[in-house]
């Protein structure tokens, strides 16, 4: 019987419905929630990505401002330009976009930003709460895929989850969140021994490589749910020879529907997922920036 779909396309818009809600009840009460975007340089990547998410936060009644710095900019001024918008009580979330222009350290400036104000939960303090179980604020990806694992029904409790991609922003963080839900969790990346052998023997399988293709069909135990995070550009040639661009992700998305349960499709999957999951961190700090919501609550 071929998979079933997960349909993180509906399902982020019925997240991002919640979001507006939760949104609207804030301000009603005259607590605000503004995001603040900085973007270093002009990395048309980049430039995409914060229009899609001023429009996207338009969409939920989200506040969101982007201050574009000049490429020249120094460590030492970017530092600032976070501190103050750590330091302004008027704003509740802070974005940094990547990638940084050469000479400017990615995960140093993340450091620099205000743990409660972190919506991406890339300041490595974030990233340690996680680690021990008082999460207060965990990157958007990983949340993603918890979240659309748990609309399958399927549980992660006892489960065998591996992970294939073992980056700092996806899988190793993913691998945190998926063990606090006491699932039994083999994180896999490019120097693992036999990863066809680590995927072959999960109930749910995430790939995270940034590699089309790489997970086939044999890969996979029949009725197993698998994850696609891959997001890459294609070349495809026609029977006529005309070539056209696509975007696949990192499953042989036709073959391995055969055999799993369940499947996200790329696009439509993880991607629009992770929109709403940052939109719900943006929620989330600023409940805790109005004082609304403790860092540690449900763990004292
Ligand atoms: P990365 O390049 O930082 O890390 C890739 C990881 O995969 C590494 O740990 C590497 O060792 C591992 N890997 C690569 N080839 C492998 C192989 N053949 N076998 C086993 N492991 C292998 O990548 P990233 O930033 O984590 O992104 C991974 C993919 O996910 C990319 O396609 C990226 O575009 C996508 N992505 C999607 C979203 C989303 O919102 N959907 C968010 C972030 C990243």
């Amino acid at each position: 019987m071929p998979a079933q779909l997960i349909d993180g396309k509906a399902l982020s818009a019925a997240l991002r419905e919640q979001v507006a809600q939760e949104v609207a009840a804030l301000a009603a009460q005259h607590k605000p929630v503004k995001l603040v975007a900085i973007l270093v340089g002009d990395n048309p990547a980049a430039q995409v990505y914060a229009e899609n998410q001023k429009r996207t936060c338009a969409q939920v009644g989200i506040a969101y401002e982007l201050h574009n710095l000049p490429a020249a900019t120094t460590r030492e001024q970017l530092h600032g330009a976070i501190r103050r918008l750590n330091a302004d009580a008027g704003v509740t979330g802070i974005f940094l976009h990547s990638p940084l222009p050469n000479g400017l350290d990615l995960q140093d400036a993340q450091y620099q930003i205000d743990i409660l104000k972190d919506v991406e939960g890339v300041n490595p303090a974030n990233i340690g709460h996680v680690v021990y179980g008082h999460t207060i604020i965990a990157p958007c990806t990983a949340l993603a895929v918890v979240e659309l694992i748990d609309s399958t029904g399927v549980a992660l409790e006892g489960a065998n989850v591996t992970v294939v991609g073992a980056s700092r922003i996806v899988g190793r963080p993913l691998s945190l969140l998926l063990t606090e839900r006491n699932a039994t969790v083999t994180l896999c990346h490019i120097h693992t021994k036999d990863t066809p052998a680590e995927t072959r023997r999960a109930d749910i399988v995430v790939v995270a490589a940034g590699k089309p293709g790489l997970l086939r069909a044999e890969h996979v135990k029949a009725g197993a749910v698998v994850i696609d995070v891959g997001i890459n550009r294609v070349r495809i040639t026609d029977a006529f020879g005309k070539v056209t661009e696509k975007t696949v992700g990192d499953v042989d998305f036709e073959e391995v529907a055969k055999v799993a349960s369940w499947i996200t499709p790329v696009p439509g999957g993880v991607g629009p997922m992770t929109v709403a999951m940052l939109l719900r961190n943006t929620v989330r700090a600023a409940k805790l920036v109005h004082g609304l919501e403790q860092p540690f609550a449900g763990h004292v």
